[in-house]
């Protein structure tokens, strides 16, 4: 039986559920957080009220997250350790990887490639083997192993910064099997740049989730790059300041029309906590929460045609298929 890493463990794929493939628990800007954490506050007030909505997304049938804050985005393992321990009836699988849209950080500008230069010859990349070590022994001596790993490309495109960390995220891949999760910008169309590089690594679309997908609305678009094989993450529900809530459940409908539910992954990309937003700007992002999909998304999409099976394949099966590659 294939099995798939969680914070507390491994687990049988068939015990997976319903799963949301894109929800962080908490965002946040570690260096700032380190400096000024006045916003944050008292650290068991927040464990506690990320207890309580991670208690009601699970009390609205989701069995498993995958959470992909990774560096960049102030991934903190001891914390989701906690929180896990507490939500018992949630699986949460945690990632591995490095979120930029354009330089590496700091930490590796003088490590790996950025000396072949000066010293004339090829050095791997250091980024390969600290993220295979959170596949394979787990994140900073907690023991909890990374199921999924993650890069970004955004509007500035494939800068060297970004082409660095997703060829080191495309060979830890191929060292080890683990999915691929991408932060894209498809209104620019950034999946078919990523799909290239990812080719060129030698990794299968089968094994790749384009994430955000579904801030577009360009069917055409979205139908070639499922067609290629990469996995759909329709996954920003809730956001709607540049788009629609209908024009995103919209989207959802018109790809299963055309036969690709089992192309695509439903989410929200919220958080408990996230500090890149003044929190008084939070009110204009109502819907933003674990449970729009349940409240507004999938009762929306049944009234427009999607059935019962394309929303099984959409939040079961296809989350299934992705981490356990089977
Ligand atoms: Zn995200």
């Amino acid at each position: 039986m294939p099995t798939v890493e969680t914070v507390r463990g491994p687990i049988s794929d068939d015990a997976l559920g319903i799963t949301y493939m894109h929800e962080h628990i908490f965002t946040m800007s570690a260096d700032m957080q380190l400096n000024y954490p006045q916003e944050w506050g008292d650290e068991e007030a927040r464990i506690s009220d990320a207890v309580k909505k991670l208690t009601a997304l699970a009390g609205s049938g989701v069995r498993t997250i995958v959470d992909p804050t990774v560096v960049g985005l102030g991934r903190y393992i001891p914390r989701i350790a906690r929180i896990a321990e507490l939500v018992p009836q949630l699986n949460i699988v945690v990632a591995t990887g490095c979120y930029t849209y354009n330089d590496v950080p700091f930490f590796f500008h003088h490590r790996g490639p950025a000396l072949n230069e000066a010293l004339g010859m090829e050095l791997p990349d250091p980024m390969v083997d600290l993220f295979i070590g959170d596949i394979q022994d787990g994140i900073a001596g907690t023991g909890v192993k990374a199921g999924m790993l993650k890069c970004a490309i955004d509007t500035p495109g494939l800068t060297r910064g970004v082409e660095r960390v997703m060829r080191a995220v495309a060979q830890a891949h191929v060292a080890t099997g683990t999915p691929i999760t991408v932060h894209t910008h498809p209104e620019s169309e950034q999946g078919l740049v990523a799909a290239k590089l990812l080719d060129d690594e030698g990794v299968d679309p089968r094994r790749v989730v384009l994430g955000h997908s579904g801030d577009s609305t360009d069917l055409d678009h979205l139908s070639d790059l499922a067609t290629r094989g990469f996995w759909l993450g329709m996954d920003r529900f809730g956001i709607n300041l540049a788009t629609t809530f209908e024009a995103r459940a919209d989207t959802v409908i018109g790809m299963c029309a055309r036969g690709f539910a089992g192309s695509m992954v439903l989410s929200h990309d919220a958080s408990c906590y996230i500090d890149w937003i003044d929190p008084n700007l939070m009110p204009m992002l109502p819907d933003w929460h674990y449970l729009h999909l349940m409240n507004d998304v999938i009762p929306y999409l049944k009234d427009h045609g999607v059935t019962e099976e394309q929303l099984h394949t959409m939040l079961v099966d296809n989350p299934r298929k992705i981490l356990s590659g089977n």
